[in-house]
């Protein structure tokens, strides 16, 4: 059993820690079974999504008609509005072949923003282009505005694609006036206020960015994954076979769905979920809603650990006699912190319980928090799998590369392995197999380069005349 080798000997561990940790070791494992069983659920959600609105998975219709062909060209802004950080970037593109030039700057997104109200969101990112604009001297001798893509890594409705109505905030955002409204609008008209020279081509999902961006380069791409602050994934289907889309365009059309599968089995039929999921949703801005990202994604490993950590403080279990204060504020750790744990050698991960939580840990403690670690960011790869599956299931693709982003995907120095060894378990590939058929690369940057990779082949449908 992969779960169980992976979790070495318990052997220096007292008693009571040892109890407690195979208690958790149970509470955490996923096996094949489980996986194969949410897996087949997943499928059953997924195809749900593409029936009729409204369903628990929202599989949204993106109106990115098709995989680009490589020629894609052109100079394009991009505003990365993704759960951690906001960004601007200036993309040169000249086809496939070509080095693309890219020019991008990070700014802050102050967590006042993440719960405050739409004005100053988009006040936010209106001031951000602006200083970019400036300082980057960029191009408008023609007198034509730039072309923007927006990536909006939120769950939004579209219409078309300069257009999108965003569903829910996910990924702990909570900002006032934007669920049940267009995002795309609420941008443009804040530009226009301001005389920005420019105009919003496309608003894109990062999934679908980082399919595209990355099927620009590797034709072998089928998928977009995120495995990040959230969990989602994108792939390319057909208009006929999305029942609830009502639309002129040929059956044959291809129509890359993002689907929005944080919110899996929100209705909690088929998660494993334990107490400490159900406090992380309890305590999150939108409780019963993103239950499967809750369970994987990295904005929530490093809070699950702590939860588990300030429980067996209040037990007595651990740190006794400290100050656990940093300890117990909410989010006070990152996906970073755990991955380190992993990795670390034993000496600089004390290091950083010092520097990040004030606490002086034991050997004994720091080898029960390494294992602890390792027990949560092995359920999430694992259940990472179950969503990629079921996708590759329902459309009846048997190889290609999932490129996936995000700092658990890319960052996690066990993620990819953990990933490929359950997907075969999940996809019942042969053991003695010589290469996995289904594959995760990195993806090319989709956030930035997909935006633009989607907006040029925006601009050249509209030059052909066919939205
Ligand atoms: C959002 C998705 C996004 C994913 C990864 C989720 O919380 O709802 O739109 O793709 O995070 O960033
Ligand atoms: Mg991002």
């Amino acid at each position: 059993d992969p779960t169980k080798s992976e979790v070495q000997g318990l052997d220096n561990l007292s008693p009571a820690l040892k109890t407690a940790l195979q208690d958790l070791e149970a509470k955490f494992t996923v096996d094949r079974q489980k996986l194969k069983q949410i897996s087949q659920r997943f499928e059953e959600e997924l195809r749900e999504g593409l029936q009729k609105d409204g369903c628990n998975i929202p599989m949204n219709v993106t109106w990115t008609l098709g995989f680009p062909s490589g020629d894609e060209a052109g100079e394009f802004l991009a505003v990365d509005l993704g759960g951690t950080n906001l960004r601007v970037c200036w993309i040169v593109l000249k086809g496939r072949e070509e080095e693309k030039v890219v020019t991008q700057k990070k700014y802050k997104l102050p967590a006042e923003i993440k719960t405050g109200e739409a004005e100053a969101l988009w006040r936010l990112i209106v001031d951000s282009l602006e200083d970019f604009i400036a300082t980057n001297e960029l191009p408008r001798d023609d007198g034509e505005p730039l072309a923007l893509g927006f990536t909006f890594s939120y769950p939004a409705h579209q219409d078309y694609v300069d257009h999108g109505v965003l569903q829910t905030w996910t990924k702990g955002f909570d900002i006032k006036g934007v669920e049940g409204e267009d995002a795309a609008s609420q941008l443009t008209e804040a530009m226009k206020k301001r005389n920005l020279p420019v105009r919003l081509v496309a608003l894109i999902n990062d999934t679908t960015g980082a399919m595209i961006a990355s099927a620009y380069n590797d034709p072998e791409t089928i998928i977009g994954a995120i495995f990040g602050t959230g969990c989602n994934a994108a792939y390319m289907d057909h208009v006929g076979s999305i029942p609830k889309l009502h639309t002129d365009l040929p059956d044959a059309t291809p129509m890359a769905i993002n689907c929005e599968y944080g919110a899996f089995d929100n209705a909690h039929r088929v998660l494993p979920l334990t107490k400490y999921d159900e406090a992380i949703d309890r305590e999150s801005p939108r409780p019963g809603e993103q239950s499967f990202e809750k369970m994987s994604a990295g904005l929530y490993l490093g809070e699950l650990f702590r939860h588990i950590l300030c429980e067996m403080y209040d037990k007595g279990l651990v740190f006794k006699g400290q100050d656990v204060k940093k300890l117990q504020e909410p989010y006070a750790l990152d996906t970073g912190f755990l991955s380190s744990l992993e990795d670390d050698p034993f000496r600089e991960a004390r290091g950083r319980f010092e520097d990040y939580l004030n606490i002086s840990i034991t050997w004994e403690e720091l080898q029960l928090a390494q294992r602890l670690a390792e027990i949560i960011a092995v359920r999430g790869a694992r259940l990472c799998t179950c969503g990629v599956s079921a996708i590759c299931r329902m459309k009846g693709i048997e190889s290609g590369h999932v490129a996936a982003d995000g700092s658990v995907a890319n960052k996690h120095p066990k993620f990819k392995a953990r990933w490929a060894q359950a997907m075969g378990e999940v996809l019942d590939w042969p053991s003695d197999r010589k290469e996995d058929p289904i594959i995760i690369t990195s993806a090319e940057d989709g956030s930035g380069i997909g935006a633009a990779v989607i907006s040029a082949m925006t601009l050249q449908r509209v030059k052909q005349g066919n939205m």
